[in-house]
């Protein structure tokens, strides 16, 4: 596992879950990981509810005492980790992923105040999502670039064309 802090917790975990081998011997594992696997996906989509918790600990419950094999015992320990840690909670009542990794709890946004108005992002975005014109220096009326949340697809393509660090995600 790499540490919290590097890679969101929620995403950790669901590589865990993906990659850990259960034999397949019990139902806990087999069932309970993915069912565990479909809430936190719900997480990262910022579809979390307060209820998911009483469930994912039941699940996680479930798979540490009766699970026969290591990796069954290891994925509810993970799973443990998780639903007592910060970031949980900032998932689901913040609706907040603190390392910018679940798309749909993340926005990406123009800093006004970096933005050149050079249009570069503009011209990458397959989506038509930023607004905005280039700088004219004949003009009194430049305004910096936006990014439209609506439109928005969170590609990221815009984000290594800009030269300024204007781009970010919140
Ligand atoms: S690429 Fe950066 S500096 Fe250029 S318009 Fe977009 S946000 Fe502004
Ligand atoms: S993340 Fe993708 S869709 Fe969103 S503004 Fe940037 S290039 Fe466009």
């Amino acid at each position: 596992m790499k540490p919290v802090g590097e890679v969101c917790a929620v995403v950790n975990t669901l590589e865990f879950l993906a990659k850990v081998k259960f034999c397949a011997r019990c139902w806990s594992c087999m069932v309970g990981s993915a069912q565990v696997s479909g809430l936190l996906r719900k997480l990262t989509r910022g579809e979390g509810v307060p209820e998911d918790f009483q469930l994912l600990g039941l699940l996680s419950f479930g798979m540490k005492e009766t699970a026969r094999c290591k990796g069954g015992k290891e994925a509810a320990g993970v799973l443990a980790d998780l639903l007592s840690s910060e970031e949980y909670v900032a998932h689901v009542e913040n609706r907040r992923c603190p390392q910018r990794s679940c798309s749909g709890l993340t926005t990406y946004r123009v800093v006004a105040e970096r933005c050149a108005m050079c249009g570069l992002c503009k011209q990458v975005c397959p989506e038509g999502a930023v607004l905005g014109e280039e700088y004219l220096p004949y003009l009194a009326d430049n305004v910096p670039y936006t990014i439209s949340a609506e439109k928005c697809t969170k590609c990221g393509l815009c984000l290594p064309v800009c030269a300024e660090n204007a781009i970010e995600l919140v």
